[in-house]
């Protein structure tokens, strides 16, 4: 993996993110285990396994180790936020058939009008041989949008306008000039995907959908923008970004030289607080690392001299709200990479795992920023606390500087994804040192 961009733009969900991830990792000699089987895990392989096909996790088993093998852990999430179709996906007013949605996370909601979007997510359905099964579905095309009301009819658009998501963010599917005598409602969305489930295997042939996990999504691709093509501009940077960091620095990563395990845990739900079976909080993890220490005492043994980088997008600093950061810690767009610190733990690090990273990155020669929140507002969080609370492992939360986190349409800085896969590089090889 050269560059986020193609991974960003095949991955609208984080179903698609995982798949994409998977592939990723497999073509890197990663075997996938299935957590309901039993494993024979040999020193110097490569692992991945998933959970609720939207979180994975990837290990490589160092080849030689001291004992207890110390854990570098790399995390980040996969989803972001999103409008997503509710179970009765269509409601009607007037003559128009809409999209029924529900806001996932904290979106910024007014970037959702007037794009084209289109829809992506995970259908399960029973077959012609009457057997449940799933496939994922893109759409590709934009098949809906949700229109702004013109300014005409709006005299107070451009004033501190508060937007009803169950009233105003809803998205026409289509026009019924005239009845349809159609009885269910929902029919004329469930004629779309099981059109998308046929094209895509012609001897699916769905007979009965059941249900979706199906998000909108802007269909404009993301890309590299700026007079000195400075900036990834695109939807889903965060944490997108951070992912694809770690899994261009896992794939590169080679077991033989490092005495600790380099995993990459990638959980969904991050977005909504991380509480779900597959989600930080979730036992995804602590299993996962049951499954790979031969027991309780050495996993926890090996646990003080582990390091765990919690890696989520940063808020860089934006020249037109100047008075929205501390003055002191105003991390720049291309800078480096920024370490987040909160001294009410919403960031888990501390003084000490920074000086950790901050020795790694001088041996690579790799610029750092810092940010914390200013003292009279309150501040975001990620899963370092929550795993650094799970597992007991020294964490440091860090992540790329960015504009309009939770925009549909982000902007980072083009150099610092490569700072942060050359961190990644050094910390799956390094990290281990200057352990307490
Ligand atoms: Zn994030």
């Amino acid at each position: 993996m050269d560059d986020p961009i193609s991974f960003i733009n095949a991955s609208p969900t984080p179903f698609h993110a995982v798949r994409e991830a998977r592939a990723h990792l497999t073509s890197q000699g990663f075997q996938p285990l299935r957590e309901e089987d039993a494993w024979t895990l040999q020193p110097g392989g490569r692992y991945l396994v998933t959970r609720n096909d939207t979180s994975l996790a990837a290990f490589t088993l160092p080849v030689h180790s001291a004992q207890p093998p110390p854990l570098l852990l790399a995390a980040a999430h996969t989803d972001s936020p999103a409008l997503k179709v509710k179970p009765n996906p269509l409601k009607r007013k007037k003559d128009h058939l809409l999209l029924d949605l529900a806001v996932y996370g904290s979106a910024i909601l007014a970037t959702w009008f007037d794009r084209d979007l289109s829809l992506a997510g995970r259908i399960d359905y029973l077959d012609s041989a009457q057997r449940l099964t799933h496939q994922l579905i893109d759409l590709t095309e934009p098949v809906t949008r949700i229109p702004n009301l013109a300014i005409h009819l709006n005299r107070t658009a451009n004033d501190d306008t508060k937007i009803n998501p169950h009233e105003e963010l809803s998205a026409p599917w289509l026009s019924i000039p005239c009845e349809t005598g159609e009885t269910d409602p929902a029919r004329p969305f469930l004629e779309r995907l099981e059109q998308e489930i046929a094209r895509q295997d012609p001897h699916a042939m769905p007979i009965r959908i059941l249900g979706w996990d199906l998000s909108l999504y802007d269909t404009q691709p993301a890309t590299v923008a700026g007079v000195n093509r400075q900036w990834i501009v695109g939807a889903r940077l965060d944490n997108l970004l951070s992912v694809t960091a770690i899994l261009a620095a896992l794939g590169r990563h080679d077991p033989t030289t490092p005495p600790g395990i380099a995993m990459a845990a990638l959980f969904d739900h991050e977005e909504v607080g991380s509480l779900s079976m597959a989600g930080a909080t979730s036992n995804f993890l602590a299993s996962l690392l049951g499954r790979i220490y031969p027991d309780p005492v050495t996993l926890a043994r090996a646990m003080p001299n582990s390091l765990l980088l919690s890696i989520d997008n940063a808020h860089g600093y934006h020249p037109n709200y100047p008075a929205k950061q501390d003055d002191n810690h105003t991390p720049q767009l291309n800078a480096g990479i920024v370490i987040k610190q909160h001294a009410n733990q919403r960031y888990a690090t501390s003084g000490a795992t920074a000086a950790r990273v901050k020795a790694l990155a001088l041996r690579a020669a790799l610029p750092l920023q810092e940010f914390t929140v200013r003292a009279d507002m309150a501040c975001g969080s990620t899963v370092g606390p929550t795993v650094a609370a799970q597992l007991g492992i020294p964490t440091v939360d860090l992540g790329l500087p960015t504009w309009a986190m939770h925009s549909l349409r982000e902007t980072a800085g083009t150099t610092d994804w490569d700072h942060l896969v050359r961190l990644l590089a050094v910390f799956f090889t390094n990290g281990h040192e200057g352990r307490r």
